[in-house]
C-alpha cells in the first residue's frame, strides 16, 4: 500500500481495518494543538495510486472487512469522488462491510442531508467527528474551524443521514483557567449530539504546535491530575440519558473508563470520585501517549 506523508494515523478502533490513505494530510489544519499534518500540504492522492492500492487490497486483505479512509479529512471531497470512491471500493472489495473515516464539522456541513445518505447507501459507515470541546472560547483559541453550535449541528447530520458518530473530546485543551468552564460546556454539548460512541483523550503538547509554543511562553498552563479527573467528572455529569459507548482507554489518559451509557453512568462517576481520592492508581507519566 502507499504510505505519504509523516504521520499516518487512524482510531484505535480501526486497528484491523485495511488503511486505504486517499488524501494526505487535513484541508483545516490550524488546530493549535495538533501536529499531525502541519507539514503536509493538503492533497488528493493520484486515482492511478489509489486504484493500485485497491487491487492490492482485493488481493492481500481478504480477511479485512473494514476499511478506513485516511488521511485527516477525505470527507471534504467532492461528492462525485467520493461516490466513485465508494463504488470502488463495494466493486473491487465486495466482502469490505464498513467504510470508515474522520471528518471535520466543515466537511460534514459541505454535504447536503441527501448526499449524506448517499454516502451511507454506498458504504460509508462510521464518521469520527473530533469535537474537542462544547466551549466556545476554547473552540475559537484552539483554532477548530467551528463554533457549538457547528458541530452540534454537523453531528446531527451525520446521525440523521443513519451514519455511526464517534466523536473525540480532550481533557485539559481549555487551560488550567477556563478547565471546569470547558468541561460542564462539553458535557453540556456531548448530551445534546447523542452520538453512538465518545472516546476522550487528554491533551499532551506537541513540539511542532503553536499551543506548545503557548504554554512554553507561559501562555497556557495544563490542569494538574487533579483538575483533569474533575474535568471528566463535570463532561460525564450532564450524560445521564445519553446511549453511546464511552471510552477513555486512550494512552494519553490517566484514568480508563470504558463502558455503556446510561448503564455505566453510576460506576463510572464513582470510579472518578476513587480516583479523585487517590484509591486508583493512574496511568504514570511515562505511559502515556498519543
Ligand atoms: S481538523 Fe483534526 S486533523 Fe485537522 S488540524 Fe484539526 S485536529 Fe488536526
Amino acid at each position: 500500500m502507499d504510505y505519504q506523508g509523516a504521520h499516518l494515523i487512524r482510531p484505535p478502533s480501526e486497528a484491523d481495518s485495511i488503511i486505504l490513505q486517499v488524501t494526505v494530510g487535513c484541508s483545516h489544519n490550524h488546530c493549535t494543538f495538533c501536529g499531525t499534518y502541519k507539514e503536509e500540504r493538503f492533497r488528493l492522492k493520484e486515482e492511478a495510486v489509489i486504484a493500485a492500492d485497491l487491487e492490492f487490497a482485493a488481493r492481500y486483505c481478504r480477511r479485512q472487512n473494514r476499511i478506513f479512509l485516511a488521511d485527516g479529512d477525505v470527507l471534504i471531497l467532492p461528492q462525485a469522488r467520493l461516490v466513485a470512491l465508494l463504488t470502488a471500493i463495494r466493486g473491487k472489495l465486495p466482502w469490505v462491510r464498513r467504510v470508515n473515516l474522520y471528518a471535520n464539522a466543515k466537511a460534514v456541513h459541505s454535504k447536503t442531508p441527501a448526499q449524506l445518505a448517499e454516502l451511507k447507501e454506498l458504504g460509508l459507515d462510521r464518521v469520527y467527528l473530533g469535537v474537542e470541546s462544547g466551549h466556545n472560547p476554547t473552540l475559537a483559541t484552539i483554532r477548530k474551524g467551528s463554533d457549538a453550535a457547528g458541530l452540534l449541528t454537523a453531528g446531527r447530520a451525520v446521525r440523521e443521514a443513519g451514519l455511526f458518530l464517534s466523536v473525540t473530546v480532550l481533557l485539559g485543551i481549555a487551560g488550567r483557567e477556563d478547565s471546569l468552564a470547558h468541561a460542564e460546556a462539553t458535557g453540556r454539548l456531548l448530551a445534546a449530539i447523542a452520538p453512538n460512541q465518545i472516546g476522550i483523550l487528554t491533551l499532551i503538547l506537541l513540539p511542532n504546535t503553536p499551543l506548545f509554543a503557548d504554554a512554553q511562553a507561559g501562555r497556557f498552563t495544563m490542569p494538574d491530575q487533579r483538575g483533569l479527573l474533575e474535568e471528566l467528572r463535570l463532561m460525564l455529569a450532564p450524560l445521564t440519558a445519553s446511549r453511546c459507548q464511552l471510552q477513555s482507554n486512550h494512552p494519553s489518559n490517566y484514568l480508563t473508563l470504558d463502558g455503556r451509557l446510561p448503564r455505566d453512568h453510576a460506576a463510572m462517576l464513582a470510579l472518578i470520585d476513587q480516583a479523585l481520592a487517590g484509591q486508583i492508581n493512574l496511568r504514570s507519566e511515562t505511559h502515556r501517549a498519543l
